[in-house]
Protein backbone atom coordinates (compact mmCIF):
# COMPACT_ATOMS: atom_id res chain seq x y z
CA UNK A 1 0.00 0.00 0.00
CA UNK A 2 2.68 1.96 0.63
CA UNK A 3 4.84 1.81 -2.83
CA UNK A 4 6.11 4.79 -5.54
CA UNK A 5 4.97 8.57 -4.84
CA UNK A 6 1.93 9.43 -6.99
CA UNK A 7 1.87 11.18 -9.84
CA UNK A 8 -1.34 12.39 -9.51
CA UNK A 9 -3.98 11.44 -6.01
CA UNK A 10 -7.07 12.04 -5.75
CA UNK A 11 -7.52 12.90 -2.42
CA UNK A 12 -10.63 12.44 0.05
CA UNK A 13 -11.04 15.58 2.28
CA UNK A 14 -12.68 15.41 5.01
CA UNK A 15 -11.73 19.17 5.50
CA UNK A 16 -10.39 17.17 9.01
CA UNK A 17 -6.70 17.12 10.64
CA UNK A 18 -5.95 13.45 9.01
CA UNK A 19 -6.91 14.21 5.09
CA UNK A 20 -5.64 17.78 4.85
CA UNK A 21 -2.13 15.87 6.36
CA UNK A 22 -2.36 13.61 3.75
CA UNK A 23 -2.95 15.85 1.29
CA UNK A 24 -0.09 17.86 2.51
CA UNK A 25 1.71 14.86 2.89
CA UNK A 26 1.73 13.53 -0.69
CA UNK A 27 2.18 17.36 -2.61
CA UNK A 28 5.26 17.71 -0.36
CA UNK A 29 6.85 14.54 -1.89
CA UNK A 30 5.60 15.72 -5.73
CA UNK A 31 2.55 14.86 -6.38
CA UNK A 32 -0.03 16.88 -7.73
CA UNK A 33 -3.08 16.52 -5.76
CA UNK A 34 -7.19 16.88 -5.99
CA UNK A 35 -8.87 17.03 -3.24
CA UNK A 36 -12.76 15.53 -2.76
CA UNK A 37 -15.12 16.27 -0.43
CA UNK A 38 -18.58 14.35 0.26
CA UNK A 39 -21.88 15.60 1.40
CA UNK A 40 -23.29 13.10 2.89
CA UNK A 41 -26.03 15.30 4.99
CA UNK A 42 -23.84 14.87 8.01
CA UNK A 43 -24.33 17.61 10.79
CA UNK A 44 -20.27 18.91 10.65
CA UNK A 45 -20.93 19.90 6.54
CA UNK A 46 -18.96 22.58 7.87
CA UNK A 47 -15.92 20.61 7.27
CA UNK A 48 -16.81 21.23 3.51
CA UNK A 49 -15.84 24.20 3.96
CA UNK A 50 -12.87 23.24 5.56
CA UNK A 51 -12.06 21.54 2.64
CA UNK A 52 -12.39 23.98 0.32
CA UNK A 53 -10.27 26.42 1.95
CA UNK A 54 -7.43 23.95 2.67
CA UNK A 55 -7.48 23.00 -1.68
CA UNK A 56 -7.29 26.48 -2.37
CA UNK A 57 -3.93 26.70 -0.37
CA UNK A 58 -2.50 23.89 -2.00
CA UNK A 59 -4.07 25.45 -5.40
CA UNK A 60 -5.48 21.90 -5.42
CA UNK A 61 -8.79 21.12 -7.70
CA UNK A 62 -11.78 20.78 -4.80
CA UNK A 63 -14.93 19.10 -6.32
CA UNK A 64 -18.01 17.81 -3.46
CA UNK A 65 -20.00 14.56 -4.37
CA UNK A 66 -23.42 15.12 -3.27
CA UNK A 67 -24.37 12.23 -1.76
CA UNK A 68 -27.05 13.64 0.72
CA UNK A 69 -29.99 11.17 -1.19
CA UNK A 70 -27.92 7.92 0.44
CA UNK A 71 -27.04 9.99 3.35
CA UNK A 72 -30.71 9.67 3.89
CA UNK A 73 -31.18 6.16 3.75
CA UNK A 74 -28.21 5.54 6.26
CA UNK A 75 -30.07 6.47 9.06
CA UNK A 76 -29.53 5.80 12.90
CA UNK A 77 -25.93 7.14 12.82
CA UNK A 78 -25.64 10.28 14.94
CA UNK A 79 -23.58 11.76 12.44
CA UNK A 80 -26.83 11.73 10.08
CA UNK A 81 -29.55 11.37 11.94
CA UNK A 82 -30.63 14.38 13.65
CA UNK A 83 -32.55 12.32 16.11
CA UNK A 84 -29.67 10.93 17.73
CA UNK A 85 -27.20 12.94 19.73
CA UNK A 86 -23.46 12.93 19.15
CA UNK A 87 -21.88 11.06 22.37
CA UNK A 88 -19.34 12.70 24.35
CA UNK A 89 -16.07 11.12 25.34
CA UNK A 90 -13.82 8.60 24.52
CA UNK A 91 -13.33 6.96 20.81
CA UNK A 92 -12.72 3.58 22.05
CA UNK A 93 -16.17 3.56 24.31
CA UNK A 94 -19.30 1.24 23.16
CA UNK A 95 -21.16 4.56 22.68
CA UNK A 96 -19.00 5.45 19.62
CA UNK A 97 -20.62 3.13 17.90
CA UNK A 98 -23.44 5.33 16.80
CA UNK A 99 -21.54 7.51 15.05
CA UNK A 100 -20.78 4.73 12.43
CA UNK A 101 -22.09 5.80 9.19
CA UNK A 102 -22.83 2.25 7.30
CA UNK A 103 -20.41 1.81 4.96
CA UNK A 104 -19.04 5.15 4.68
CA UNK A 105 -16.01 4.57 3.64
CA UNK A 106 -16.20 1.98 1.12
CA UNK A 107 -18.58 4.23 -0.96
CA UNK A 108 -16.79 7.40 -0.43
CA UNK A 109 -13.61 5.35 -1.74
CA UNK A 110 -15.96 3.76 -4.71
CA UNK A 111 -16.39 7.23 -5.47
CA UNK A 112 -13.13 8.46 -5.67
CA UNK A 113 -11.52 5.57 -7.32
CA UNK A 114 -13.97 5.90 -9.85
CA UNK A 115 -12.90 9.57 -10.40
CA UNK A 116 -9.05 8.46 -10.77
CA UNK A 117 -9.96 6.55 -13.37
CA UNK A 118 -11.75 9.18 -15.38
CA UNK A 119 -8.82 12.08 -14.61
CA UNK A 120 -6.18 9.22 -15.08
CA UNK A 121 -4.71 9.92 -11.90
CA UNK A 122 -2.99 6.89 -10.06
CA UNK A 123 -3.72 7.17 -6.92
CA UNK A 124 -6.54 7.41 -4.29
CA UNK A 125 -5.70 8.95 -0.63
CA UNK A 126 -7.48 8.25 2.34
CA UNK A 127 -6.20 9.91 5.56
CA UNK A 128 -7.27 6.93 8.24
CA UNK A 129 -5.37 6.02 10.83
CA UNK A 130 -4.12 3.60 13.70
CA UNK A 131 -6.66 5.02 15.93
CA UNK A 132 -9.64 4.71 13.93
CA UNK A 133 -9.49 0.77 14.07
CA UNK A 134 -11.31 0.02 16.99
CA UNK A 135 -14.50 1.46 16.16
CA UNK A 136 -14.05 1.77 12.66
CA UNK A 137 -13.85 -1.63 10.71
CA UNK A 138 -13.75 0.19 7.48
CA UNK A 139 -10.35 2.01 8.63
CA UNK A 140 -8.75 -1.25 9.35
CA UNK A 141 -5.65 -2.09 7.04
CA UNK A 142 -7.47 -5.64 6.14
CA UNK A 143 -10.31 -3.48 4.26
CA UNK A 144 -8.27 -0.85 2.46
CA UNK A 145 -6.07 -4.07 0.67
CA UNK A 146 -9.46 -5.95 0.16
CA UNK A 147 -10.81 -2.61 -1.75
CA UNK A 148 -7.27 -1.87 -3.45
CA UNK A 149 -7.81 -5.57 -5.20
CA UNK A 150 -11.57 -4.82 -5.54
CA UNK A 151 -10.43 -1.73 -7.73
CA UNK A 152 -7.94 -3.18 -9.84
CA UNK A 153 -10.07 -5.74 -10.57
CA UNK A 154 -13.16 -3.92 -11.61
CA UNK A 155 -11.54 -1.46 -13.89
CA UNK A 156 -8.46 -3.91 -15.41
CA UNK A 157 -7.45 -2.28 -18.88
CA UNK A 158 -8.60 1.22 -17.61
CA UNK A 159 -6.71 2.35 -14.16
CA UNK A 160 -3.71 4.46 -14.83
CA UNK A 161 -0.77 2.60 -14.49
CA UNK A 162 0.97 1.65 -10.83
CA UNK A 163 -2.33 2.84 -9.57
CA UNK A 164 -2.55 2.31 -5.43
CA UNK A 165 -4.77 3.23 -2.71
CA UNK A 166 -2.56 4.97 -0.11
CA UNK A 167 -3.82 5.84 3.17
CA UNK A 168 0.30 6.70 4.63
CA UNK A 169 -1.16 6.73 8.11
CA UNK A 170 -2.90 3.67 8.30
CA UNK A 171 -0.10 2.13 11.31
CA UNK A 172 0.16 5.33 13.25
CA UNK A 173 -1.68 7.37 15.82
CA UNK A 174 -3.03 10.94 15.58
CA UNK A 175 -0.15 12.66 17.69
CA UNK A 176 2.34 11.15 14.67
CA UNK A 177 0.44 12.92 12.26
CA UNK A 178 0.01 15.73 13.97
CA UNK A 179 4.05 15.87 14.61
CA UNK A 180 4.02 15.17 11.14
CA UNK A 181 1.63 17.49 9.90
CA UNK A 182 3.35 20.15 11.83
CA UNK A 183 6.46 19.87 10.08
CA UNK A 184 4.76 20.18 6.75
CA UNK A 185 2.84 23.78 8.04
CA UNK A 186 -0.32 22.28 7.73
CA UNK A 187 -2.84 25.07 8.32
CA UNK A 188 -4.29 23.40 11.68
CA UNK A 189 -6.42 26.64 12.30
CA UNK A 190 -8.54 25.79 9.20
CA UNK A 191 -8.98 22.18 9.51
CA UNK A 192 -12.49 21.28 11.21
CA UNK A 193 -12.75 17.52 13.56
CA UNK A 194 -16.19 18.30 15.73
CA UNK A 195 -18.93 15.58 15.03
CA UNK A 196 -22.10 18.41 16.26
CA UNK A 197 -20.60 21.33 13.35
CA UNK A 198 -21.35 24.30 15.83
CA UNK A 199 -19.85 27.35 15.63
CA UNK A 200 -16.46 26.51 17.77
CA UNK A 201 -14.87 22.73 17.84
CA UNK A 202 -17.44 21.52 21.13
CA UNK A 203 -14.00 20.05 22.84
CA UNK A 204 -16.07 17.36 23.95
CA UNK A 205 -17.30 14.61 21.52
CA UNK A 206 -14.96 12.06 20.45
CA UNK A 207 -13.03 13.47 17.49
CA UNK A 208 -12.81 16.50 19.81
CA UNK A 209 -11.24 14.58 22.43
CA UNK A 210 -9.40 12.51 20.38
CA UNK A 211 -8.03 15.82 18.48
CA UNK A 212 -6.59 17.77 22.12
CA UNK A 213 -5.04 14.47 23.16
CA UNK A 214 -3.02 14.08 20.03
CA UNK A 215 -2.00 17.78 20.26
CA UNK A 216 -0.98 17.38 23.71
CA UNK A 217 1.22 14.08 22.99
CA UNK A 218 2.83 15.52 20.59
CA UNK A 219 3.64 18.41 22.37
CA UNK A 220 2.64 21.03 19.30
CA UNK A 221 0.58 24.11 20.64
CA UNK A 222 -2.89 23.29 19.54
CA UNK A 223 -4.47 26.59 17.71
CA UNK A 224 -8.09 25.40 18.01
CA UNK A 225 -10.80 26.96 19.97
CA UNK A 226 -12.93 24.84 21.95
CA UNK A 227 -16.20 25.47 23.61
CA UNK A 228 -16.04 23.38 26.76
CA UNK A 229 -13.13 22.12 28.70
CA UNK A 230 -12.17 18.08 28.68
CA UNK A 231 -14.51 15.63 28.92
CA UNK A 232 -13.14 13.42 31.39
ZN1 LIG B 1 -16.66 18.12 19.13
Amino acid sequence: MTGHVPRHAVVIASGGLDSTAAAYLLASQGSSVSLLSFDYGQRHRKELESAARIAALLDAAHEVVDLTSVGRLLGGSALTDTGVAVPDGHYSDESMRITVVPNRNAIMLEVAAGVAVASKADAVAFGAHAGDHFIYPDCRPEFFEKLAASIRAGNEGFLAEGFQLVAPFLNVTKADIVETAAELQVPFELTWSCYKGGEVHCGTCGTCTERREAFALAEVPDPTAYAAGVAR
